[in-house]
């Protein structure tokens, strides 16, 4: 459980926050520093660290709302793409544990890179997709 994150406070309307959408599930509403306008969180309501522990069924909801929000998303905004993100424990990023799938309007020309690539060595992505494949 992560009873004290800020997005559990969010949702019991301890502080406030721009609501975006709601159902039964799930809690959508604008990130507080957007890296471009528009850019909404989606969190489900049960509290749940992250994708690495997140049940399927909750996730389903989760992934649902971003499926629903993110045409209208786009539309409002006059984005020309949305990138999905979802951070996962420290080394990824994650600052707050409670699941949460960034929608993020994108512009063409707005200066926002995505990380680069690198490229594998010999033999490496064979090993790293037999580790992989072992645990399906
Ligand atoms: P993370 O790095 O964990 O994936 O992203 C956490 C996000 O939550 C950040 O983009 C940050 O701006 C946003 N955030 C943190 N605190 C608040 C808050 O109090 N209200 C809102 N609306 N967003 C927040």
């Amino acid at each position: 459980m992560n009873e004290d994150t800020i997005f559990e406070k969010i949702l019991k309307g301890e502080i406030p926050a721009h609501k975006v959408y709601e159902n039964e599930y799930t809690f959508a509403f604008l990130d507080i520093a957007p890296i471009n306008k528009g850019h909404t969180l989606v969190i489900p309501k049960l509290p749940t660290r992250n994708i690495l522990s997140v049940d399927q069924k909750t996730f389903g909801h989760v992934m649902e709302t971003v499926r629903f929000l993110a045409p209208k998303i786009k539309e409002a905004t006059g984005a020309d793409g949305i990138n999905i993100g979802i951070n996962n424990e420290p080394a990824a990023g994650q600052v707050v544990f409670h699941l949460h799938v960034h929608i993020m309007p994108r512009f063409i020309g707005d200066g926002k890179k995505l990380w680069p690539g690198k490229e594998y060595l010999a033999g490496e992505a064979d090993i790293v997709l037999n580790s992989i494949k072992k645990l399906l």
